[in-house]
């Protein structure tokens, strides 16, 4: 079974591509903001937290410099570059996004698949800023993989445009197939009862809640930039934008 993600996601859930979004305050504390709904994704999975721009509604202008989620309230926080004592909760706000930034991190994000279709083995860490994203895998006894040929297999990919899909799974799923998780320490989270999936067509199934672009055409071309032997269990393999 499978389904659209449900209405009470934050806005970057169901649309990776909105830029702008009117909110209201829900709670503010010296340089942080929490809001009812949000286009800013909060730190997780490897993907740095956005940035961007929040408008009051008499125009004042406040720099929206990180955002994460707070581990105990689970609320998604934003970070202000200053204190805001204008701001109060109930307060309509305009969010911008710095979608330069976010685009490129849904770019590298959904190569980040691309590349995990093409290493046949756990991956033991990952990280993406907007100039550049590596994953770690365990390869054990494989080679550590040629640049230039993994640069034109992932490029090849690329160009095949192929579509990238969200589907929500029953999140038990993962008790009948934990082959689906490909990250070896990290599972996804668990006890909402549904498992976010993101679909590469014919290529790569697994779940995650990071930010995607929606055909794979749009990464534009990359480039194998490093491949490193930092231990037994983790080769790294560093990805660019040509
Ligand atoms: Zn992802």
């Amino acid at each position: 079974m499978s389904s659209q993600p449900t209405p009470d996601q934050p806005a970057y859930i169901q649309d990776a591509y909105q830029r702008e979004l009117s909110t209201r305050i829900i709670l503010v504390n010296d340089k942080t903001v929490v809001l009812e709904n949000t286009i800013f994704y909060p730190t997780g999975g490897g993907q740095p937290g956005d940035s961007g721009w929040l408008t009051s509604s008499n125009g004042e202008k406040y720099e929206i410099i990180n955002t994460r989620r707070c581990r105990e309230t689970n609320q998604i926080i934003h970070e202000l570059a200053k204190e805001a004592p204008e701001l109060k909760a109930d307060d309509q706000v305009s969010l911008v996004i710095d979608w330069d930034r976010r685009y490129s991190h849904m770019r590298f994000h959904t190569c980040m698949h691309l590349l995990c279709s093409l290493i046949p083995a756990g991956v033991t860490g990952g990280a993406l800023t907007d100039q550049k994203a590596r994953l770690d895998f365990s390869l054990g006894e494989i080679p550590l993989p040629d640049e230039q040929g993994l640069t034109d297999q992932l490029n090849e990919l690329i160009r095949k445009d192929m579509p990238v899909t969200v589907e929500v799974l029953d999140e038990n799923i993962l008790d009948e197939q934990p082959e689906l998780v490909r990250t070896m320490s990290v599972q996804p989270p668990r006890g909402t009862g549904q498992l976010r999936m993101i679909r590469v067509q014919d290529t790569d199934f697994q779940p995650c809640g990071g930010t995607h672009v929606a055909r794979t055409s749009e990464i534009g071309h990359v480039r194998i930039s490093k491949v490193e032997n930092k231990g037994k269990n983790n080769k790294r393999i560093q990805i660019v934008f040509e």
